[in-house]
């Protein structure tokens, strides 16, 4: 039976509640599927605050470097606003993303039919919608240098942000494009803005180069990242891979979660380079979503985020395409036969609570499995 070491770092708030209906998951697939998920546990964001003083122990950061995927649940919430900075619970999150060089972000953006009127748009226009966007989350503006704010000691001061891309990083995510491009609908947008940053000329140049070297059966297209805002919210099923920087990627990826509804329906994964010897990836899963402190602990959370977040796992760092497609045909039965929380439940119906949410995707989940 093969091993998959996989690491549960629930966090704070409602990601506790929600990590508990993955664990259902686990445990059913270790049991009738012989899945051989091997687990740790340990603790992020506040939690881990509050007993190590520090947002995640180096203990847990080394459980994080040696698994084969880490599944995340949320961090923060008010009891730690006025903790350190340096300890506050995002730094927890951060730290795992720097540590095991994260450099691509994967953002679903899928219809669900049955939520398609909760839509901000028109129901025609994202019914069915599946689109990927791939935002580079390791350089860019937010990471370049200078960043800092100068006197200008004429009364004035200076804000001062970088924006820096190398070739390598452009080469490697857009790699991750092509590639999962290459397992959907072998379509590529890349997003920049070349006619007036040099740093968007360079991306369209390496995107092209690297298309031409090695992924001519993709087809790929280039879009003013502007104009891809636009198009977005215009005609978004026209997009199949979104491929696009780190400040841009942080903007289009929210347009493009609204179009789907809930917060609480959007998983997410952030994946490293390719091991030279194993070719796995190092690989954090985890919602859009953060800890929710206004409903926490009511048992009301939405947990379809993380049980999708789990579904991204397993299809990109276990090879389980199968059972990831199960686990979403899953959840989209369980909206079809009208089963909501809160969050999604719009004024007619009388919402379920987590657990009940989590149980009814694994009795889906066990029926298409047998
Ligand atoms: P949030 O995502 O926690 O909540 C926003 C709203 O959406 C709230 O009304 C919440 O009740 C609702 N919501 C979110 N997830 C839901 C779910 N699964 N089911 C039902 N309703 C859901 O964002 P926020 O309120 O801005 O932030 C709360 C805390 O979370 C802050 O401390 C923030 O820093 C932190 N945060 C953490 C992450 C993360 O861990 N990655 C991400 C965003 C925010």
């Amino acid at each position: 039976m093969a091993t998959r070491k996989l690491l549960l770092l629930p966090g704070d708030g409602i990601g506790p509640e929600a990590m508990n209906e993955v664990r259902k998951l686990i445990a059913y697939m270790n049991e009738d599927l012989q899945a051989g998920f091997e687990l740790e546990e340990g603790l992020v964001g506040g939690s881990a605050y509050d007993v190590h003083g520090q947002s995640i122990s180096e203990a847990d950061m080394q459980k994080a470097l040696g698994a084969d995927a880490v599944l995340f649940g949320a961090v923060g919430g008010p009891k730690w606003d006025d903790v350190p900075y340096e300890v506050r619970p995002e730094a927890g999150l951060l730290r795992l993303r720097k540590d095991l060089q994260l450099f691509a972000n994967l953002r679903p953006a899928i219809c669900y039919p049955a939520l398609a009127s909760a839509s901000s748009l028109k129901q025609e226009l994202v019914e069915g919608l599946d689109i990927l966007i791939v935002r580079e989350l390791t350089g860019g503006v937010y990471f370049g240098e200078p960043k800092e704010i100068i006197d200008l000691g004429n009364g004035q001061k200076r804000g001062i942000d970088t924006q820096i891309y190398d070739t390598y990083e452009i080469e490697r995510i857009s790699g991750v494009a092509f590639e999962l491009a290459r397992t959907r609908g072998n379509r590529v947008t890349s997003m920049e803005k070349r006619n007036v940053m040099k740093s968007g000329v360079l991306w369209n140049d390496v995107v092209t180069a690297t298309h031409a070297a090695s992924y001519q059966d993709v087809q790929l297209d280039h879009m003013l990242a502007d104009a891809g805002g636009m198009q977005l919210v215009r005609q978004p099923k026209q997009f199949d891979v979104i491929v696009t920087d780190n400040l841009f990627g942080d903007m289009l990826s929210d347009v493009a979660a609204m179009l789907t509804g809930s917060l609480g329906m959007l998983p997410s994964a952030s994946l490293g380079a390719p091991d030279d010897v194993t070719g796995t990836r190092k690989a954090l899963y985890e919602p859009v979503h953060g800890s929710a402190p206004d409903i926490a602990g009511k048992g009301i959370a939405n947990p379809i985020a993380m049980m999708a977040s789990f579904a991204m796992c397993l299809r990109y760092s276990f090879n389980m395409v199968a059972e990831a497609d199960r686990l979403e045909s899953a959840i989209a039965a369980v909206l079809d036969s009208g089963i909501r929380t809160v969050d999604i439940a719009g004024e007619s119906i009388t919402p379920v609570g987590t657990t009940q949410m989590g149980d009814a995707v694994l009795n889906q989940f066990k029926a298409l499995s047998n």
